[in-house]
């Protein structure tokens, strides 16, 4: 018996961006929010949905990015 169900994944949450199993039996979570958020009023979630987005893309803009491949520097004049 494997230990683990192939058909479960690790998904993140839309609403929480928390990381949940999927799918697991009895639980209420979805395949876009986890147990917790499934239960929140749509609207509610929706709004924590649209913030996600926000911190998701701030935190894009502020991870260090790798080294882009320079060309290489032209040779500064003789002076
Ligand atoms: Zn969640």
């Amino acid at each position: 018996m494997p230990d683990r169900d192939p058909e479960l994944q690790i998904r993140s949450c839309r609403s929480c961006n928390g990381n949940y199993d999927y799918p697991i039996i009895k639980s209420r979570a979805t395949r876009f929010y986890c147990d917790n958020c499934a239960l929140l009023p749509d609207t509610v979630r929706a709004v924590l949905e649209s913030m996600n987005k926000r911190i998701k893309a701030i935190e894009k803009k502020l991870a260090p990015k790798p080294a882009p491949a320079k060309p290489p520097t032209p040779a500064a004049p003789n002076a």
